[in-house]
């Protein structure tokens, strides 16, 4: 590519003209000369302006026209510009199809729009799934087309951590999850999903699980008092009354595991608390307490509760109870004897603050992540020897849930434990 200097230009310019002074000093008509090639050199000039104009605003051909001199530089250059923005807006475009093509194979309704909540995209899903019109909503606010208020409230928040679950806006036996992430430069993408088989699948099995365990409830008691009455009728024979206890531990955990399930069954199913009723942890974690130090007895543990007299929190009675005595029963458990169990009450500036540490054998940290999962037992032979089932964190992590809060876990082998929660200040009463 040719590049002109200035110097470069000085020189044309002096070329055209040094002939012509050479003839104007032998002719004595230099300046006459002189203005007829300044008018001549501007109107070629002018010539090739006009091609360009032309070129540029009248054909809009693809092909150069023919230039000469500077000017098929500048053709060139221009040309070449051209081409390159035109590749670059066919990129653009192709990446733009690629997209619209993918979001319309997605099973999910797909709808872009800017963060004002006017609506710049949607596919053919968002269509059929939220009754959009394309392309006439194009532009129109998305509040004014999903109108529910938790929706709005929603989008409001600008924190899209958890996904929303909505009746359809068109269908109600419909029900769907709305989730929405930021996406380019100040817009938003939502993604929705029809989620009715699958919360209707697990609806069935929870209240598959409550039923099952509410029917063995009634068989296992009917055991327990048969247990009892032959425990007392084998007290001679050693080896019936060594059965007989095994029998009676077995059905004891087993008692345990059913409470357990319904306990879970029944958080897992209250979808909403009611937030009115005041819950007085202090008396509730002076009757765990004494539970606790009736429990660390057996093992010479050493038991300390620290706790605000006056702090309390709104909510159900049963769900932060299981929570709070799963975590220090489990401390209790998996800490082995002589060992020491700290629980902790008190206000935060983020709200209250509940914690069990134990100096127990503790847990490797690939383990941590999926303590809270249903049945998962660091070592299932462990567990079996303190008649655990594998939920009571899963219980912990539902009751939790309720209060937009979640189980802290920190951990080192041999060193002990640290379960913790925050309730948000909200909750507090
Ligand atoms: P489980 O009924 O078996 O105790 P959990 O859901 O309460 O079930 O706990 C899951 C697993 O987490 C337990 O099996 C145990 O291995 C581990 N765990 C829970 N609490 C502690 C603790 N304080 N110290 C060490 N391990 C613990």
């Amino acid at each position: 590519m040719k590049v002109y200097t200035w110097k470069q230009l000085f020189w044309a310019i002096f070329l055209v003209y040094l002939p012509v002074i050479i003839l104007g000093l032998f002719t004595e008509l230099l300046l006459e000369l002189l203005l007829v090639t300044t008018v001549l050199h501007n109107a070629w000039h002018y010539y090739f302006l006009k091609k360009l104009n032309d070129w540029l605003w009248v054909s809009k051909s693809t092909v150069l026209p023919p230039g000469k001199s500077v000017w098929e530089h500048a053709y060139i250059g221009i040309h070449n510009m051209q081409q390159r923005h035109r590749k670059r807006r066919n990129n653009l475009a192709n990446v733009i199809s690629r997209f619209r093509e993918g979001s319309e194979a997605l099973p999910d309704a797909v709808v872009v729009f800017k963060k004002e909540g006017e609506i710049v995209w949607c596919n053919r899903l968002a269509q059929f799934q939220l009754g959009f019109k394309w392309p006439e909503d194009a532009g129109e606010n998305i509040t004014n087309l999903i109108r529910h208020p938790d929706f709005v409230n929603y989008l409001r928040s600008d924190v899209y951590n958890e996904p929303l679950d909505l009746v359809s806006p068109i269908n109600s036996d419909k029900l769907l999850e709305f989730r929405v992430m930021p996406y380019a430069k100040n817009q938003r993408l939502l993604i929705v999903r029809d989620v009715t088989t699958y919360r209707q699948m697990d609806e069935n099995r929870r209240h598959f699980v409550a039923n099952v365990s509410h029917e063995l409830r009634t068989p296992l008691t009917v055991l327990q008092g048969y247990i009892e009455i032959l425990e007392m009728s084998a007290q001679d024979d050693k080896m019936q009354l060594k059965t007989i206890q095994v029998l009676d531990q077995q059905t004891a955990r087993m008692c345990a595991l059913v409470e357990q399930l319904m306990t879970l069954s029944k958080i897992e199913g209250a979808a909403t608390l009611d937030f009115h009723e005041s819950i007085n942890i202090p008396a509730l974690l002076t009757q765990i307490e004494s539970e606790a130090i009736a429990l660390g007895r057996k093992k010479s543990q050493s038991i300390q509760f620290k706790m605000d007299p006056k702090l309390s929190v709104v909510g159900d009675e049963m769900q932060l109870r299981s929570a709070m005595s799963n975590l220090v029963y489990n401390a209790i458990n998996y800490t082995p004897e002589g060992g020491c169990i700290k629980v902790l009450w008190k206000k935060l500036p983020e709200g209250a603050y509940f914690c069990v540490m134990d100096t127990g054998d503790g847990i490797a940290p690939e383990h941590i992540l999926h303590l809270t999962e249903r049945f998962y037992r660091v070592d299932a032979s462990r567990s079996r020897d303190t008649g655990g089932s594998g939920l009571g964190l899963s219980i912990v992590k539902h009751a939790l849930s309720h209060y937009d809060t979640k189980l802290q876990i920190e951990s080192n082998v041999g060193e002990g434990s640290q379960f913790s929660f925050i309730i948000p200040n909200n909750y507090i009463c």
